[in-house]
């Protein structure tokens, strides 16, 4: 009975209550970002993994067990599908932290789409990417203004469904762009790339033009003002739904790992105290503005999304900034 008055309580707060006690054996990089705020059964790739979140605090505050039968979320698969082997390199400055799901032209739902704006991988079961790639410099913006032309992409290979921009329509989710219309205006060419249907996933309203767009304009501020380049990758996963009768899945979650150097740096000037901002938020109209109230670290999104992120530098030093 108390546990069920907690859980209530946590829904009414939302995203500001803390986080709750996490049993003294267990490791938080082991677990998924969502433990920070609010997990629910959405958030897992895996059954494997929901029974880890379970399992790590006491009296179920994510309320992840509804039957109390010790098994949480038992609608999930067991485990999750074979990663894909090791994709044949790409030659492509957006490219330059690795591709984390070795993505490449041989799995529908591991697709790479490779052009001079960005790169993603995109997932034609879900109708959106698993996460797109992009180098933001002094270099990218410039005046080209938005040019909203949301459409679906031709360049997908026959057989994978095109999203079309109505099919988001009235759906009470916003085309949340994943590589963000201000960060490519130095052409009108680059902007329209951001447009494409592949770049969208839907995205609770308040979250796009609250918390996520505040996270964009500081990044171009680094950039501007802070003289910095930015190496990000950012992606969404998790369920909570469907558009368009069942062919784009909303996601429950969305992340955006960003590596700051300074202009002249490159991959391999990165170290051990490269600054990273890792952040990962549920998509929903979330009660923080704040987007610095949803960091986490690059190693819990791995455990989430099965990625491995980074993947270009050097695993000893992976393993110190993924960690802070
Ligand atoms: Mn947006
Ligand atoms: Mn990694």
């Amino acid at each position: 009975m108390a546990a069920g008055v907690g859980a209530l309580l946590w829904g009414l707060v939302g995203g500001c209550a803390p986080p709750p006690p996490l049993s003294s054996s267990v490791e938080m990089a082991t677990l998924p970002p969502c433990v920070q705020d609010d997990c629910n059964c959405g958030d897992f790739r895996t059954q494997v993994l929901a029974q880890q979140v379970l399992s790590a605090f006491s009296d179920d505050p994510f309320v992840l067990d509804r039957d109390g039968n010790g098994q949480a979320c038992e609608s999930l698969p067991a485990t999750a599908p074979d990663p894909d082997p090791p994709a044949p390199s790409v030659e492509s400055a957006h490219l330059m932290l690795g591709n984390p799901s070795n993505a490449a032209s041989r799995n529908p739902n591991n697709y790479l789409l490779v052009s001079q704006q960005y790169v993603l991988a995109y997932n034609s079961d879900r109708g959106t990417a698993n996460w797109a790639s992009w180098q933001l410099s002094r270099d990218s913006l410039g005046t080209a203004e938005r040019q909203d032309d949301f459409r679906q992409n031709g360049d997908l290979p026959a057989g994978i469904y095109q999203v079309t921009p109505n099919d988001y329509r009235d759906s009470g989710f916003d085309r949340g762009h994943i590589v963000p219309s201000g960060d490519r205006t130095a052409s009108v060419q680059d902007n329209s790339a951001t447009f494409l249907m592949t770049n969208m996933v839907p995205q609770a309203p308040e979250n796009n033009r609250g918390l996520w767009r505040e996270l964009e304009e500081y990044s171009r501020d680094q950039v501007v003002r802070g003289d910095q380049t930015l190496l990000i990758v950012a992606g969404a996963y998790g369920d909570q739904g469907t558009l368009a009768g069942g062919r784009v899945m909303v996601p429950s979650r969305l992340w955006k790992v960003i590596v700051v150097l300074a202009p002249e740096q490159g991959i391999e000037d990165i170290d051990a105290d490269t600054p990273v901002i890792a952040l990962d938020v549920p998509n929903r109209d979330v009660a923080s503005g704040d987007w610095r109230r949803y960091q986490t670290t690059v190693d819990q999104i791995e455990v989430a999304t099965g990625y491995d992120l980074l993947s270009a530098v050097a695993p000893e030093i992976q393993a110190v900034i993924e960690a802070e």
